[in-house]
């Protein structure tokens, strides 16, 4: 996978992490589970990853994220997971080429799982 697009999908995960963390009683019970619910370390993990992000696509990711939950998300059956519009075919050719795609309908960030 594009090393960009690794960093955005570890940036989302993150973010839904962080806002678990925020969260007392979900923080209580992942914490019960063995998940360590630091919020702190998680926004200093969140931030040593976006500086490695190149400001066009950082700027796109926070603009999609003021939009969405899920601004990064998966390609499954050629459809786009988070509007579940078709994804051109030439999407899988020219993610080979790495390159950071975005779906044409939503404008979410696509990867391919
Ligand atoms: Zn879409």
């Amino acid at each position: 996978m594009n090393r960009q697009l690794v960093l955005l999908v570890s940036i989302q995960n993150l973010e839904l992490q962080l806002r678990d963390a925020q969260d007392d009683e979900k923080a209580k019970e992942l914490e019960a589970l063995g998940f360590p619910m630091d919020a702190d370390k998680i926004k200093q993990d969140i931030d040593g990853l976006l500086d490695q992000v190149e400001p066009r696509h950082k700027g796109y990711y926070k603009k999609l994220k003021a939009k969405y939950d899920n601004p990064v998300v998966p390609v499954w059956d050629g459809h786009c997971t988070g509007c579940f519009a078709n994804v051109p075919t030439s999407f899988t050719s020219v993610v080979h080429e790495n390159k950071v795609m975005n779906c044409e309908s939503c404008g979410r960030i696509l990867f391919q799982p």
